[in-house]
């Protein structure tokens, strides 16, 4: 593949190659540089005689290809530069003996006669990246200056493109120095490769043409294959995609045999001419050497008992060749499907014995689990102890791993920190169970590491064939999942699919149903999180978060259930609930701590929309004793313009109750400021997805700076949410934003921990 892709670019740069080259042995340009050699600014050469020919001369070779960008000559001695379209640089410009190629690259070109620069950007236009073609002009003898064609390197991509896609194949070319002339930048090209530079830039500055050989980059092996180019100066490396290389090798390898059988073939036609008697092992050759002429391993030929003669031998050859192949296949079966680091199968295995297990599947006994297994902050000790020691990991816990699985499944290293455990277990789903249980038991000890001892721990996520899905894409993507989400609730877990939201949230009435009988089941708890004050960074107040760690689904986010409760009505229930633990909280703060504090509590309009939701307010506070200036409801802005619209006194009511009202979430609806001045708000809080784009967007920062300005002239405080970077809280400060609430600051904390 490497000879196919420096093949295309050569031809691709021959073009422009024999253009430069022609100008260059061109009588006008020899006559016009001789003559303006010394001078050295373009004005004066302009006057040189012979110039507008050179021009024409120029301008024709710019004409001729829609990839040139310039066409310049430059003299020897002043390096002043004239380029087609009557362009011109003067020597303080363009330095022509400053350029890396000059110093570096006249090797090369004395070689070659013509040189090919990397990729840098255009002398005149700075926005295209460019690579030159440049050759020296002579006369009798000593160079007095050079001809150089700058063209696009995209050019390259666009006729690499399509063919390069196609084989899994992603070609990279360098200068001999290593930088970057060409690179494919499709997201498929990033996906598949997570490329250092560093392992990459060795083999591009020493390129060898022994086939297929690979590095590691990261967790990553790579597959690769260099050479240097017959364009002088540049170099190739192309990568394989592993999983695709199989074709390609068989083509290097059968090719070797290829010649070997066409000769073989050849005798034996001879020889069966000859013999035309001893015909019995005739047929068995013939067939052989078809069948390894078209790449297929054929069967050893029964020599047994035939006589000591050529055509035994040639049978004798054929099976020797045979053994070959199969060694050479093994070999190369194991190159591309053993991983480096741990010794163990790679994806490549996953993939086939997961297909395989599926495509053999025809009765009960075939039924399977994917354990996808992630090491703890790996990443973390990665950063910390060294990439060394990451190996020196990922090696011991592989082994920790076999070992305990052992004959019950089989283990697979899929990449980085990540490993997988295919099992089956036929009707017994206890062996799953059995197989985490060794795992989570063999790592309860320290492992011994590069003469350190550490504890690893690890998260698990599980699915299982047929229940869960029937496709090794589908079954891996359901253990991943459920590996986020054991990762989610805290680490060190083992999830199942079939218990995740995700497999269940297809169907809202099993959360509708399981929402019912949850706060009876203690599922649901509320936290806080801390609201501060932009200038002192003081605490502010509270905002009342609600969760639901259920037992059929685990962790659910309030996003994931709270439409579903108001949908079945169920959020009235809950909502009473909220406000009146959270106001028993409130209560006990205010008493022990500081009776300043504001609790803000989220309701829905649901709630509001009830008759005796005051009924309900008042009650709360008489039994819990706070006082209502020490409490904020957060309504959103949808409910408060329906509110516009009725006579619904509910707002104005809770407003005289002396309870402040916040405008939540805005940003995200109607964001009309408008109405914001008849209505009793006393506080807004503008939405993450503003806070998230301040950093980066200058439209997003002058909307929120002037909302905050606006706002604060109709005397209501600004809360900004959802603050996760030093940077947006320097700003939001800026702005003169009265209060911050955020990740940065704190998350969401339990009762234990706000107080
Ligand atoms: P919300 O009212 O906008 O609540 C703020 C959400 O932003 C919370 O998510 C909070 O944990 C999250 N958050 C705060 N700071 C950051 C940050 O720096 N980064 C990120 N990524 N997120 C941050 P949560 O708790 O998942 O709640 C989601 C929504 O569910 C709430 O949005 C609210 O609309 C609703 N909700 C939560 N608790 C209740 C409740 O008690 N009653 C009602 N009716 N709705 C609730
Ligand atoms: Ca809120
Ligand atoms: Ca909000």
């Amino acid at each position: 593949s490497v000879g196919v892709i420096s093949g295309l670019i050569s031809d691709h740069l021959q073009n422009k190659v024999s253009s430069v080259r022609s100008a260059a042995g061109n009588e006008v340009l020899i006559d016009f540089l001789s003559s303006a050699g010394s001078k050295l600014d373009p004005d004066d050469i302009a006057r040189t005689k012979g110039y507008k020919a050179v021009c024409k001369s120029l301008d024709e070779i710019a004409a001729s290809d829609k990839d040139i960008v310039s066409v310049w000559v430059a003299s020897e001695n002043s390096g002043a530069l004239i380029a087609d379209g009557g362009r011109s640089l003067s020597a303080g410009d363009f330095m022509l003996t400053n350029r890396y190629w000059y110093r570096e690259n006249s090797s090369v070109m004395d070689k070659y006669g013509y040189v090919c620069t990397a990729a840098t950007e255009s002398i005149f236009d700075s926005s295209a990246s460019v690579a030159t073609v440049i050759s020296p002009v002579c006369s009798n003898g000593t160079v007095i200056g050079y001809v150089g064609a700058e063209f696009l390197v995209d050019s390259l991509g666009r006729i690499l493109g399509r063919y390069t896609l196609n084989s899994g194949c992603y070609p990279i070319v360098s200068s001999e120095y290593g930088s970057f002339i060409y690179t494919p930048s499709s997201d498929d090209f990033t996906s598949r490769f997570n490329v250092n530079r560093a392992p990459l830039l060795n083999i591009l500055t020493q390129p060898s043409s022994e086939g297929v050989d690979s590095f590691t980059s990261g967790y990553n092996t790579i597959y690769y294959s260099s050479d240097s180019f017959t364009v002088p100066g540049w170099n190739i490396v192309c990568l394989f995609d592993s999983r695709e290389m199989n074709g390609g090798i068989y083509i290097f390898f059968s090719f070797e045999v290829i010649v070997m059988i066409c000769l073989l073939a050849l005798t034996v036609i001879i020889i069966r001419n000859k013999l035309s008697k001893e015909i019995k092992l005739i047929p068995l050759i013939n067939k052989a050497s078809d069948q390894i002429a078209s790449g297929i391993i054929p069967e050893p030929i029964d020599t047994k008992g035939a006589p000591n003669n050529d055509l035994t031998l040639i049978a004798e050859k054929i099976n020797t060749i045979s053994r070959m192949m199969q060694s050479k296949n093994e070999e190369i079966d194991n190159y591309i499907s053993v991983d480096a680091l741990t010794g163990l199968p790679n994806r490549v295995c996953l993939y086939d014995k997961i297909d395989g297990l599926i495509a053999g599947d025809n009765s009960e006994k075939n039924n399977f689990a994917v354990m996808f297994v992630d090491i703890d902050n790996f990443k973390w000790l990665n950063e910390t102890m060294g990439h060394n020691f990451g190996d020196a990991v990922l090696s011991s816990f592989a082994e920790t791993i076999s070992e305990s699985v052992g004959k019950l499944g089989s283990v697979y290293r899929f990449s980085g920190d990540e490993f997988i455990i295919v099992a089956e277990f036929g009707k017994d789903k206890e062996c799953i169970q059995n197989i985490l249980d060794k795992l989570r038991s063999s790592f309860n000890k320290r492992l011994r590491v590069m003469e350190q001892e550490i504890f690893v721990k690890f998260s698990v996520g599980v699915s299982v064939y047929p229940d869960d899905d029937s496709s090794a894409d589908m079954l891996l993507r359901d253990a991943e999942l459920a590996l986020h989400r054991a990762k989610e609730n805290g680490k060190d877990r083992i999830f199942f699919y079939s218990n995740t939201a995700e497999k269940n949230s297809l169907s809202k009435a099993a959360i509708a149903n399981q929402i019912t009988s949850a706060l009876k089941a203690n599922e649901m708890h509320l936290c806080y999180q801390p609201i501060i004050s932009a200038d002192s960074r003081d605490i502010h107040g509270f905002e009342v978060l609600l969760r639901w760690d259920s037992l059929e689904f685990g962790k659910i986010s309030p996003a994931d259930f709270i439409g579903v409760a108001e949908e079945s009505g169920e959020i009235v229930r809950i909502g009473t609930w909220i406000f009146e633990s959270a106001c028993r909280f409130l209560k006990q703060i205010c008493d022990n701590y500081r009776d300043d504090i504001i609790m803000s509590i989220n309701v829905s309009p649901i709630q509001l929309r009830r008759s005796d939701y005051l009924e309900h307010v008042k009650r709360v506070i008489e039994i819990t004793q706070v006082n209502p200036a020490n409490i904020q409801i957060e309504i959103t802005e949808s409910f408060l313009i329906d509110f516009l619209d009725s006579d619904n006194g509910v707002i104005r009511e809770i407003n005289d109750m002396g309870i402040a009202i916040a405008l939540d979430d805005f940003g995200t609806g109607y964001s009309s400021l408008n109405y914001l001045k008849n209505l009793p708000v006393k506080c807004l809080k503008i939405d993450k997805s503003f806070v998230d784009e301040i950093n980066n967007d200058t439209r997003d920062y002058a909307i929120t700076d002037s909302i905050i300005d606006l706002v604060h002239s109709l005397g209501i405080k600004t809360v900004a949410e959802g603050i996760e970077t030093v940077g947006q809280y320097k700003l939001l400060r800026e702005m003169k934003c009265d209060y911050i609430q955020g990740y940065l600051m704190s998350k969401p904390l339990d009762e234990s921990d706000a107080i």
